[in-house]
């Protein structure tokens, strides 16, 4: 009897090891699914359409002053909208990127504050001044207050007079400053660059190369 008791104890004791192992083993398995996740820019707090809660995050890394990032938004842009967002298959975010310095910063500052301010009007105001921008001699000065305030009260509801003071006391600075800490995180060094699911496209106006990015990643998780 002693000894069947003790084989007992043995069992029980392996069990709950079994038990705790088992825990701890899908723990560091969902770690691992999280810091996959982590090669994806966080998106938190940035402009975001589409469908949130989809397993693929589309990022474009953009700069208001960046002939290819206009280009990018007539070439590229629709089509993925229209296959993929509107259709409610993925999310897509825009992060800024201040290459061209002050111009970039300041088309920035506005952008934000139109998203804080009236997040529903953010993507016709980013479109419309991207078509603001002149298709030649793009590295003339063109963003100004003025140019952002005329875009604004074409695109959007906010109150001006608050967007003109938000730009002159570079309000938004905080959410521009977290935008260029994701540029330098994620290495880029070109605009625009687009990021699906943690892989940057070498090519970002390769529309098939990032449909079969998308459609991948929309597949692992069907
Ligand atoms: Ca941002």
């Amino acid at each position: 009897m002693k000894n069947n008791a003790y084989k007992i104890a043995v069992v029980v004791t392996l069990l709950v090891f079994a038990v705790v192992g088992a825990f701890v083993y899908m723990n560091s398995g969902s770690q691992t699914a999280g810091s996959q996740s982590s090669d994806q820019p966080s998106i938190e707090g940035q402009p975001t359409m589409g469908n949130t809660d989809s397993p693929v995050q589309v990022v474009e890394f953009g700069d208001f002053k960046c002939p290819s990032c206009k280009a990018w938004g007539e070439m590229i842009y629709p089509q993925l909208v229209s296959d993929y967002v509107d259709t409610d298959k993925i999310s897509f975010s825009y992060v800024n990127v201040l290459f061209h310095g002050q111009e970039s910063e300041l088309a920035s500052l506005a952008a934000e504050s139109i998203y804080k301010m009236d997040p529903d009007s953010y993507w016709d105001f980013q479109k419309k001044l991207y078509e603001e921008q002149p298709a030649q001699n793009h590295d003339a000065v063109w963003v100004t207050n003025e140019k952002l305030l005329e875009v604004a009260a074409e695109t959007t509801d906010v109150d001006l007079a608050q967007l003109e003071e938000e730009l002159n006391n570079a309000t938004m600075a905080d959410e521009v400053a977290i935008d260029t800490e994701l540029v330098e995180q994620f290495d880029v060094a070109f605009t625009p660059s687009i990021i699906v699911n943690g892989t940057m496209l070498e090519d970002p106006f390769d529309y098939e190369a990032i449909k079969a990015l998308i459609d991948e990643g929309l597949e692992e998780n069907e």
